[in-house]
C-alpha cells in the first residue's frame, strides 16, 4: 500500500475520507456560497474551458489564464461536491474532466493545441482534479488518459511554471510504478534547474541563504516539487534544499495568521504584509508534502494555523465574496483601500465575489477540501496517521493483513480541546496509530478507552501507539491551548490560543457597492476607453461586493506581556452555533488597552501605483501616479512615541478567533 519507498507518510485516496461537523458545514458554505455559483465570479467563470472545444471564447484565444482559473475551480467544486455529497455540484466539475479526457487528442494530448508547445502550468492545474476523480472513483482510465498526455511529446520548459507537470508525473508514478514516469519528472526538474539556476526554486538557490523575492503561487508550486521528488526518490539533496527554503520563508515571511507575506511577490513581517489568497491554498499544499517527506509535524501545525485563521478571515463566512490581498491588520476593506503598491488603491482587498485577476475567485474554492483530504495519512508499515485534526470519518484498511478499519474523530477542535478518535476494525487488528502533539501544546494527555496512557507526549512530534486494536477502542487526545505572545516588526505584538490566532474585530459599517463602482473596472474604462468590453458576469444580489468601513474605536495598544498572560482568562462559549460568527464566537479573551492618540487611518490624494493598463491599445505594466481620495489602515505607531500617545485610561478589549473577523487587529502595539 505504501508506494513511495521514502517518504515518511503517503497520502490517502479521497474516497475513504469524510467531513463532519463544523467543517462539512464549511463546505456546505462552499455549495451554497461561490463554489456553487461561481458564475457571480465573473468570466471566465460561468464558461468552460477544459470541457469544450471551442477555442476562442471571448478573445482568449492563444492565453492560458482562463485553463489555470478554471481548472481551479474545477479541482475545488468536485471535491467539494464529493466530500458532502452534492452530485450537483460533483458532476457539474466532473463533466469538465470527463470531456476534456474524452477529447483527447490522438497521440493523447490534452487541453487546447495552442498549450501543446508552451504554457503547461494549466496542466498541472487540471490534473490535480483528474487525478482526484481517479481517487473517487477507482477508474483507471483516468490515469490512462494522464500517462498518455506526458508520453505524446516531451514537455516543454518556455517558463518557470512549467515544471509543476512534475507533481502530477510523480503522482502518476505512485500510481502507476512505471519508471519512465520518474524519469521525465526527474529529467524536466533538472531542466528547470539548468534553465533558471538564480530562481529562488532553483534547488541551489533553495539550498542557499539568499532572501527570497519570487512571486508567492510561483514559489509555493516549484519549491514544494523537491519534496515530492525527495519522497519518490529518497535524495537528501532535495529534501535538505525544500527544508531550508521553507526555514528561509518562515523566518523572512511569516504573518500572524499563519500564512507568509505575497504581495504578490514574498516580502517581510511588518504588521500592513499582505497575502494573495492563491497561497492559503498553495502553501498549504506545498506544506503537506513537506510533511509527507519529513514527517515532522512542525508543517501540520502551520498547514492548521492558516486553514483556521488566514484562510476564513480572507472570505466572508457566508462563502459569497474573498478578498484577493488580506492582511492581518486591515481597518478598512474597501474599493479602493487596497494598501499594496502593487495595484495600490483600487478594490484588491475588498471582500467581493470577483476581482481583476481571477486566479483567487478559483483557488479559494481548493483549500478546504484539500486540508480534508490530507487530514488522514499512511505509515510505511501501513499504520494510521491523523495528521490534521478536526471533525471526520476515515475507511482505510491497516496493518499487515490489510484489516479495513473505520477511524471516526469526534471533536469541534480547534474550537475544543480535544479529540476522540474511535477506532472500527473489521476484526481485531495489530496496526500504528499515530497522532500529533502540536508544537504549541505542553500538557497533552491520551487516553485508551478511559485510561490514561502513562508516556511522554513531546511538543512538535507525531506519538506512535501500535497495539491490537479492537472494534469501538476509543484514543481521547486532550490538547489544552495556552496563550501565547508573538513579537513581530516596529514593537508589534499579537496573540494565540492553540492554533487559533486572535484578533479585535473592528465595529464595522458595511457597505454594498453600487452598481458601476467597481474601482478596477472604472480604471479599466479611464483606460482603455471606447476599446473597454466589460467582462461577462451573472450579478446576482445576493452576492454583493462589500465595502467595509470602522464604525468604532480600534487604535487601541494591547497592555499585555509575557507576565501578564497567565492572567488572562478565556471564555469559552459552548452556545457557539458556527465558530466563524464574530457576533457568537467559540471564545473571547479580554484583554486590557490602551488608545494611542493620533493613530489614524492614512488619507492621501496622491498615490503610487505598481499595476497594469492599457494605453493607446497598448498592455502597460510599471509604477504610475494616481489621483483620488483614498483611505488606508495605518502602520503601526512609531514604538519611539508611543509612551506619549498612550490614554491613561484602561479599556477591556474583547479578541476572538481571527477567522470570525473581518475588519480587525491582530498586531497590535504594546502599551
Ligand atoms: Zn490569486
Amino acid at each position: 500500500m505504501h508506494k513511495f519507498a521514502f517518504s515518511r507518510f503517503e497520502p490517502l485516496h479521497l474516497n475513504g475520507i469524510r467531513p463532519d461537523g463544523w467543517l462539512q458545514e464549511f463546505l456546505e458554505h462552499q455549495a451554497t456560497g461561490l463554489t456553487g455559483n461561481v458564475e457571480v465570479s465573473a468570466y471566465p467563470y460561468g464558461y468552460r474551458f477544459w470541457g469544450s472545444q471551442e477555442d476562442d471564447l471571448k478573445g482568449s484565444y492563444g492565453t492560458w489564464w482562463p485553463y489555470e482559473q478554471t481548472a481551479y475551480w474545477i479541482d475545488g467544486a468536485l471535491k467539494c461536491g464529493y466530500l458532502i455529497g452534492d452530485t450537483e455540484l460533483y458532476n457539474k466539475a466532473l463533466s469538465e474532466i470527463d470531456f476534456a479526457v474524452e477529447h483527447a487528442d490522438e497521440d493523447g494530448f490534452i487541453g487546447p493545441e495552442h498549450m501543446r508547445e508552451k504554457d503547461r502550468w494549466p496542466h498541472a492545474v487540471f490534473f490535480r482534479a483528474v487525478l482526484a476523480q481517479y481517487e473517487i472513483s477507482g477508474d483507471g482510465r483516468y490515469l490512462e488518459a494522464l500517462v498518455r498526455h506526458y508520453r505524446a511529446m516531451p514537455h516543454p520548459m518556455g517558463w518557470d511554471r512549467d515544471v509543476t507537470g512534475v507533481e502530477i508525473l510523480l503522482a502518476l508514478y505512485r500510481e502507476t510504478g512505471q519508471s519512465d514516469l520518474l524519469e521525465m519528472a526527474e529529467t524536466l526538474y533538472a531542466r528547470f534547474n539548468a534553465l533558471f539556476p538564480e530562481h529562488d526554486c532553483a534547488l541551489q538557490t533553495l539550498a542557499s541563504d539568499k532572501a527570497l523575492t519570487e512571486h508567492g503561487v510561483t514559489f509555493n508550486e516549484i519549491a514544494k516539487l523537491a519534496a515530492m521528488l525527495a519522497c519518490a526518490t529518497g535524495k537528501a539533496e532535495y529534501k535538505d534544499a525544500v527544508v531550508h527554503g521553507y526555514a528561509k520563508l518562515d523566518e523572512q515571511a511569516l504573518l500572524a495568521d499563519g500564512l507568509h507575506s505575497c504581495s504578490e511577490h514574498i516580502r517581510g513581517k511588518g504588521a500592513r504584509e499582505l497575502h494573495e489568497t492563491c497561497d492559503i491554498t498553495d502553501y498549504t499544499w506545498a506544506l503537506s508534502a513537506l510533511l509527507q517527506a519529513t514527517g515532522e509535524a512542525r508543517y501540520a501545525d502551520r498547514i492548521e494555523q492558516v486553514l483556521f485563521n488566514a484562510l476564513p478571515g480572507a472570505i466572508t463566512k457566508d462563502f459569497r465574496a474573498l478578498q484577493y490581498f488580506s492582511c492581518p491588520n486591515q481597518v478598512l476593506a474597501t474599493s479602493t483601500s487596497n494598501h499594496n503598491l502593487f495595484m495600490h488603491g483600487l478594490n484588491w482587498m475588498s471582500y467581493r465575489p470577483d476581482h481583476e485577476v481571477q486566479c483567487c475567485p478559483g483557488n479559494v474554492h481548493r483549500a478546504m477540501p484539500n486540508f480534508v483530504s490530507r487530514m488522514w495519512l499512511r505509515t510505511p508499515d501501513n499504520g494510521i496517521v491523523a495528521a490534521l485534526y478536526g471533525p471526520g470519518t476515515l475507511h482505510t484498511t491497516a496493518g499487515v493483513a490489510e484489516t479495513p478499519v473505520t477511524v471516526t474523530a469526534r471533536t469541534r477542535y480547534p474550537f475544543e480541546q480535544a479529540i476522540e478518535f474511535t477506532l472500527e476494525p473489521a476484526t481485531a487488528a495489530t496496526f500504528p496509530f499515530v497522532v500529533r502533539i502540536p508544537a504549541w501544546c505542553a500538557q497533552a494527555q491520551m487516553l485508551l478507552n478511559g485510561k490514561a496512557v502513562e508516556t511522554e507526549l513531546t511538543p512538535g512530534t507525531f506519538f506512535t501507539l501500535e497495539r491490537e486494536w479492537q472494534a469501538g477502542d476509543v484514543l481521547r487526545l486532550e490538547l489544552p491551548f495556552t496563550l501565547q505572545l508573538h513579537t513581530w516588526e516596529a514593537g508589534g505584538i499579537s496573540l494565540s490560543y492553540g492554533p487559533l490566532t486572535l484578533a479585535f474585530p473592528i465595529p464595522t459599517h458595511a457597505e454594498v457597492e453600487g452598481e458601476g463602482e467597481n474601482s478596477t473596472t472604472q480604471q479599466r474604462q479611464a483606460t482603455l476607453g471606447e476599446g473597454y468590453e466589460a467582462r461577462p458576469t451573472v450579478s446576482k444580489p445576493e452576492f454583493p461586493a462589500w465595502n467595509l468601513t470602522p464604525a468604532g474605536p480600534w487604535a487601541y495598544a494591547l497592555c499585555v506581556d509575557e507576565a501578564s498572560l497567565q492572567n488572562l482568562r478565556v471564555e469559552w462559549n459552548p452556545q457557539c452555533q458556527d465558530p466563524f460568527d464574530a457576533a457568537n464566537p467559540a471564545l473571547k479573551v479580554r484583554v486590557k488597552a490602551r488608545r494611542v492618540r493620533g493613530w489614524r487611518t492614512v488619507r492621501q490624494k496622491h498615490i503610487r501605483q505598481f499595476g497594469h493598463w492599457t494605453e493607446a491599445g497598448e498592455f502597460r505594466r510599471g509604477l504610475r501616479s494616481i489621483e483620488g481620495d483614498f483611505t488606508f489602515t495605518p502602520p503601526l505607531p512609531d514604538p519611539q512615541s508611543l509612551a506619549d500617545r498612550l490614554s491613561d485610561e484602561i479599556e477591556e478589549l474583547t479578541l476572538i478567533p481571527y477567522g470570525a473577523t473581518l475588519l480587525r487587529l491582530t498586531v497590535f502595539p504594546q502599551g
